[in-house]
């Protein structure tokens, strides 16, 4: 860059300079009240925020692109380009344009990034969604380990975990989160980039697990990490690259880090990404919170509560211990109604302090995020008086979590004012009699004022001019102004000797006194001082609380584990659930379940849900048959997510459960297109279902909806056999089954532990009824006909279907017929009057006789436009 820097202002070449270390982010620059962005960083930033793109000079004869957002607004801006996938390099002034003028006439103010901002590194609550944690992962391998480790920074919890390769989908389908570390060159890339997280890559030493143990011992201050638990290499790798990566974010200034905290494999139940979206447990198929199974069980009414529900219903447990004392808790509140009407009552004054407290271990707090904490201990104290001392185990441990903070809680009382403003820099927080010198300043500030009004009422007086006016203005500071005609007397002896002139504008002229400026030294030296004062006590304060850091996030945890057990309670208690009875047996017994989300809205429009029992007790498969919409997928997926609930520690929608602990659940239904990666239709089902078989061991719960539909019919029937057998006798664990191959009906016979079941329909006057009821034994037929007249499809193509079918059902009747014969006995369209008299049909065309072995759900568009050129030329 030398010669390049020969000829630019000394201005840009530190812009250059500090861009050329930030290569990957766009550089907001900071120029005055403005964050300026140049060259290509100004195009791409003008077309992503939607703001006029100007110029600034010359750079090798070339107009400088330039635009740029004002300082006070530009977190909306941060938003919109981290949305768009960007990431921003903030570079603030670090000393002002006077200092800088003080090291010589030309010198350029002094800058530096002061922070990188990434997907994965927010902090502001305008920045991140309140009820949703905002996750920065890093997988590492060391050898043939591998580890995924996980921290919010908003909150600073941070987790561990052996994950091997084959679980980094599912596991990440489980955390979402925004920002996922790599080593340089990694494999894993797709995987991370499918499930919708942006990749940072780091070089092998961020990841490097002998400097990573050293990293992380100098973070927590301790010799050694068996403090908290025992860590594989791969583990302490993981770890290590999150904290790195905080220190480069950050610029050193890391944020507040919770102990690293294990998390066994074994503790959850496992769900892959495919069941997680079939099931809509955190995301509904759009991908937005509204209409998954989060939404509708949420009842908390904080955010820290929220969030901690999202992690429990991502991550049910598979630990009996800790469901069954999850459930304690929600059933304590469930039969507690006035308490947890209370309970809920005094949460709602509580505040985010997780993210409050990381602002403040940040330095980017204000002074309402301490009264953010001033105002939630005294919450906390009060719900600790609602409680009885007879509470189950489980929440009497958050109890003791709720008191004991007299001292922050006195210091803060007296230290700040009840409604504190926004920003520290602007003063006015710290209460009246917290510090002495502070009230001095204070005082001798707001009575320069008054003096000064009696200085206007004495001046006046004095010069005989009724409208003299003292006022202020940021050049001149205070001043004496009046019109040019009275002035005239003011600038003659002897009122000269007191009035000085200062400045003469278009029809004003102004003057001061000396007893004018030394009031003003004065006043502004108060308040200067008063300001730096309160600057001082912010951060004393800010130190004093970070310090308490740890029982405060104790006890944010305990108002979340509260919030959640007393919002899971309400939710029972109102939509009338049940406390199901979890074991260790191999029990999956409901009955009268519902489907939350499904009843929920059918409950908009007034209608019933039809609640229906499910028992793979005594045979573990049920192979459900009946016609499309009767109610099939929405059973299948009632009793994934009664299982789902149950082990997350909530009561259930049923009138009774008991549930024999899930290891893993998979849901699957058949033929989903997924062309945007270039796989059909049928492979993806083939994929997944191949998924299911190799994994699902003896305690898992499989849903599968209508696997086999997206081939021809006998592949397709073929394969759902095949499948159901090997679930039966391989996998031997718990499964529905949906199909509309009734043939499959008769493996119930030959298959011990299979048991068919229908959802029932009625026939009324040609119309179909669903009753949504399901009950043992095979469905009549499919009314698959009868369903597509409710469609609206055309009554020709109705009535012609139904002469198609009965005759193809006689055929199967009398056994042996050829499709070929079929076609013979039924005239094209005979039902309807004007239809030409059936053509005889005529030897298939080679074109005909192509396509015939075409299967296009197969094809990937490549292969389809082959075809296409083959099928041209067979013509
Ligand atoms: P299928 O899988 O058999 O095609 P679905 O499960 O998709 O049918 O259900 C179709 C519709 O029927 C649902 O959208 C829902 O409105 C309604 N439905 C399903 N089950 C019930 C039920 N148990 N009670 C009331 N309505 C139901």
């Amino acid at each position: 860059m030398g010669d390049q820097m020969a000829n630019v202002t000394p201005m840009m070449a530190q812009y250059l300079e500090i861009k050329a270390a930030h290569p990957d982010a766009m550089l907001f620059y900071r120029m005055g009240d403005f964050y300026e962005m140049f060259f290509d960083d100004a195009v791409a930033a003008a077309e992503a925020l939607d703001i006029a793109l100007t110029k600034r000079g010359k750079h090798d004869d070339q107009d400088i692109p330039m635009c740029g957002v004002p300082v006070h607004a530009a977190e909306g801006y941060l938003l919109t380009l981290i949305r768009k996938g960007f990431r921003v390099a903030v570079c603030e002034q670090m000393e002002s344009p006077a200092e800088a003028k003080k090291r010589g006439y030309k010198a350029v103010v002094k800058r530096d990034v002061v922070r990188l901002v990434t997907p994965g590194t927010l902090t502001e609550d305008s920045l991140l969604d309140a009820r949703r944690h905002n996750f920065l992962a890093a997988f590492a391998e060391v050898r043939d380990e591998s580890a995924l480790a996980w921290v919010d920074i908003s909150t600073g919890a941070f987790h561990v975990m052996p994950c091997a390769v084959i679980r980094m989908a599912p596991e990440l389908a489980r955390l979402t989160p925004k920002e996922v570390l790599l080593i340089d060159e990694s494999p894993y890339r797709n995987t991370v980039e499918d499930g919708g997280a942006a990749v940072t890559e780091l070089g092998k030493s961020a990841f490097d697990s002998t400097l990573g143990e050293k990293r992380l011992c100098d973070l927590y201050n301790v010799s050694s990490l068996d403090a908290f638990g025992s860590f594989t290499r791969a583990q302490v790798s993981a770890m290590a690259a999150v904290v790195e990566y905080l220190e480069i974010t950050q610029k050193g200034n890391l944020p507040l880090l919770r102990p690293p905290v294990i998390e066994g494999e074994a503790a959850n139940m496992q769900i892959d990404a495919a069941t997680r979206k079939s099931l809509e447990l955190t995301h509904a198929m759009g991908g937005g919170r509204a209409g998954s199974l989060l939404a509708t069980i949420d009842q908390t009414v904080t955010a820290a509560g929220a969030r901690l529900l999202e992690r429990r219903l991502a991550s049910p447990s598979r630990l009996l211990d800790t469901i069954l004392a999850r459930q304690e808790a929600v059933s304590y509140f469930a039969e507690n109604s006035r308490l947890r009407d209370d309970m809920r009552d005094t949460l709602r004054g509580v505040h985010d302090i997780d993210r409050a407290l990381s602002r403040l271990a940040l330095d980017r707090a204000g002074p309402r995020d301490m009264t953010a904490i001033r105002n939630t201990l005294v919450q906390a104290e009060q719900i600790a008086t609602l409680l009885p001392s007879d509470l189950p185990p489980f929440l009497s441990d958050s109890t003791r979590a709720l008191i004991g903070h007299d001292e922050l809680l006195d210091l803060l009382d007296h230290a700040l004012v009840a409604e504190p403003p926004l920003l520290a820099r602007d003063g006015g927080f710290i209460a009246p009699g917290y510090d002495g010198e502070l009230d001095e300043c204070r005082t001798l500030r707001d009575e320069g004022r008054s003096v000064i009004a009696a200085m206007q009422a004495e001046y006046a007086e004095l010069a005989g001019v009724q409208s003299l006016k003292i006022k202020h203005n940021n050049v001149l500071g205070y001043f004496i102004e009046t019109t040019a005609t009275h002035a005239e007397k003011m600038m003659a002896p002897p009122l000269n000797e007191t009035f000085i002139h200062r400045q003469t504008t278009a029809n004003q002229i102004r003057f001061t006194t000396v007893k004018l400026s030394e009031i003003e030294t004065k006043i502004l030296n108060a308040g200067g001082r008063a300001l730096e004062i309160e600057k001082q006590l912010f951060d004393s304060l800010r130190r004093t609380i970070v310090q308490k850091a740890g029982p405060i996030g104790v006890l944010a945890r305990a108002l979340a584990e509260f919030d959640v057990a007393a919002g899971l309670a309400h939710l029972a208690v109102t939509e009338n659930w049940v406390c199901p009875t979890v074991d260790n047996s191999r029990a999956f017994d409901i009955s009268g379940g519902r489907h939350p989300v499904v009843e929920q809205s059918l409950k908009k429009s007034g209608e019933p849900f039809v609640a229906n029992d499910c028992a793979l007790t005594d045979s573990n498969i049920w192979l459900l048959t009946g016609p499309n919409m009767a109610g099939k997928s929405t059973f299948l997926r009632q009793n994934a997510l009664i299982a789902v609930l149950a082990q997350m520690g909530a009561w259930v929608p049923a009138r009774a459960a008991r549930i024999g602990l899930v290891s893993q659940i998979f849901s699957r239904v058949g033929a989903s297109d997924d062309l945007a990666r270039g796989r059909s239709t049928f492979m993806v089902e083939m994929v997944e279902t191949a998924a299911i078989l190799n994994q699902a061991d003896d305690r898992a719960l499989v849903i599968l909806d209508e696997i086999g539909r997206g081939t021809a019919t006998y592949d397709g029937l073929s394969i759902a056999w095949a499948t159901l057998e090997h679930l039966h006798d391989v996998n031997r664990c718990r499964a529905l089954f949906a199909t509309h191959y009734h043939e499959m009906c008769q493996l119930a016979d030959k298959l011990g532990g299979v048991n068919n079941a229908t959802v029932s329909v009625k026939e009324w006057e040609g119309d179909v009824i669903f009753l949504h009821e399901v009950k043992r034994g095979t469905a009549d037929r499919s009314y698959g006909v009868q369903v597509a007249r409710l469609a609206g499809l055309p009554a020709a193509v109705v009535e012609r279907a139904k002469v198609v079918l009965e005759a193809l059902e006689k055929g199967e009747r009398e056994g042996g017929t050829t499709q070929k014969a079929l076609i013979d006995d039924l005239p094209l369209f005979a039902s309807m009057a004007a239809a030409p008299a059936p053509a005889k049909v005529a030897e298939p065309s080679k074109v005909e006789t192509r396509l015939n072995d075409v299967f296009p759900d197969d094809l990937t568009p490549k292969e389809a436009l082959a075809l296409l050129y083959e099928l041209k030329e067979l013509a």
